[in-house]
């Protein structure tokens, strides 16, 4: 053993292994995006560590700054309830669930959590996961085959990508929101399909606008295919009362085949859903493999996600004060000039800059100036589409927006209108 662990100390990582780990896809881009911006001064705006709640409000390097860079739309991570409930959980079960749900990692929470998710679209049934991430790459690994076809939004979230990429299946990406361009693809390739699928997002998290819902049920119908919609940013924040996309569009929840969400949003926890037919959700409850072959949801989290649903539909104005909040800050930075995409004004309002280094200063002398929002650079965007994410809550107040819009379209040099200023 000795000579063992004496060997081990004077070999260290082989030459060639740590070569190969320098040469690994993607390493030098990241090199030279790191020199470069060294060169111009900019400090890394990643990972970042934050203190305390982060709301309208965290703290950053022992300052309090406006926070636009947390989904807490609706204030509920950090509500005492939430608090409360996950500690009573712990205090009942421990931290983890120490086993896959099927066996032995089963709690009350568990089972209550998704019977309020499937009670929230009105559908037979929900499965949580423990992530949300990997509940759209296991779903739709698992869900669709090399036989089968996936027409997806153009914009959907890497975790639908990864999932579609692993199913086998036939990928078709539309343009984003252009039910159209999916119609004709899907008018192209559905013969040649055993089954197929449309994805999209109910909200999109880079522009923060919304799909054309019953077109695309519509679709669905037509062309004998299941919809999926991912809510991670719909749920708490689209519709009159934070329902989701179906409730901005006055459809009936049950004509989506199957509803994903995450629970680190809205729902102040971690993990993934699925909502929708009881011969779906117990398909995956047995065979989904990132469900079956991993831990369960810490009854913690459960409790904490299961206790946001409940205030949600229990206070609606936090929705209301939410879209009052985006609807303000993207009427100021239209009349400022400045170029919000295609933004709805619910909740997420991006402001493109038109280059990675612009959006990179910019979010700098934000922060510098006590405000924390995350610039989005090439790769994540095109560099002419590079910009900062504004993530709106709930909690933030008028003079706060006010003075962010002020701060961004003085630096861009955008007009700064009267009424900026009040
Ligand atoms: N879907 C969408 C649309 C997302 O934006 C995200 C992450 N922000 C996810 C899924 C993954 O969710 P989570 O971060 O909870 O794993």
């Amino acid at each position: 053993l000795q000579r063992l662990s004496k060997r081990r100390e004077e070999k260290g990582p082989a030459p060639g292994a740590a070569r190969a780990f320098r040469e690994l896809p993607g390493q030098r881009d990241m090199e030279m995006i790191r020199e470069a911006a060294g060169a111009l001064g900019l400090e890394n705006p990643f990972f970042r560590p934050h203190e305390g709640i982060a709301g309208a409000t965290t703290r950053i390097g022992n300052r309090e700054v406006v926070n636009y860079g947390s989904y807490n739309y609706l204030g509920l991570n950090g509500d005492p309830r939430v608090i409360a409930a996950a500690k009573a959980a712990m205090d009942r079960h421990g931290v983890s669930a120490s086993a896959s749900r099927m066996v032995s990692g089963e709690r009350p929470v568990h089972g209550e959590l998704e019977a309020a998710i499937a009670a929230h679209y009105g559908v037979e049934a929900a499965i949580a996961f423990v992530s949300g991430h990997a509940t759209n790459v296991t779903v739709l690994g698992h869900l669709m085959g090399p036989r089968d076809l996936i027409v997806h939004d153009a914009a959907i979230h890497n975790s639908c990508a990864e999932g579609a990429r692993l199913s086998g299946a036939r990928r078709i990406a539309f343009a984003h929101n252009d039910w159209r361009a999916a119609e004709r693809e899907l008018a192209a390739a559905r013969r040649g399909a055993r089954r197929a699928l449309i994805v999209i997002e109910g909200h999109y998290s880079m522009d923060g606008d919304i799909p054309d819902l019953p077109r695309f049920v519509d679709l669905a119908r037509k062309h004998d295919a299941w919809l999926m919609v991912d809510e991670a940013h719909g749920l708490g924040v689209v519709g009159a009362t934070g329902q989701g996309i179906h409730e901005q569009w006055g459809v009936a929840a049950q004509d989506v085949d199957i509803w994903m969400g995450t629970l680190s949003k809205t729902l102040s926890g971690c993990g993934g859903y699925i909502a929708g037919n009881a011969d779906l959700i117990a398909w995956l409850k047995h065979s989904a493999p990132g469900f079956v072959y991993s831990v369960g949801m810490a009854p913690a989290l459960a409790a904490a996600s299961l206790e946001s649903l409940r205030i949600l539909h229990a206070e609606p104005e936090r929705v209301a004060r939410l879209q009052a909040n985006a609807a303000l800050f993207l009427r100021l930075a239209k009349a400022a000039g400045l170029d919000t995409g295609t933004s709805a004004g619910l909740a997420i309002v991006p402001v493109i800059v038109g280059s990675s280094v612009g959006a990179a200063r910019l979010s700098q002398a934000l922060l510098e100036g006590g405000i924390n929002v995350q610039p989005i650079l090439f790769p994540a965007v095109p560099d002419s589409s590079a910009r900062l994410r504004f993530f709106l809550s709930s909690e933030h107040d008028d003079a706060q927006i006010r003075a962010t819009v002020a701060a961004v379209a003085a630096a861009i040099g955008g007009a700064r209108p009267a009424e900026l200023a009040t």
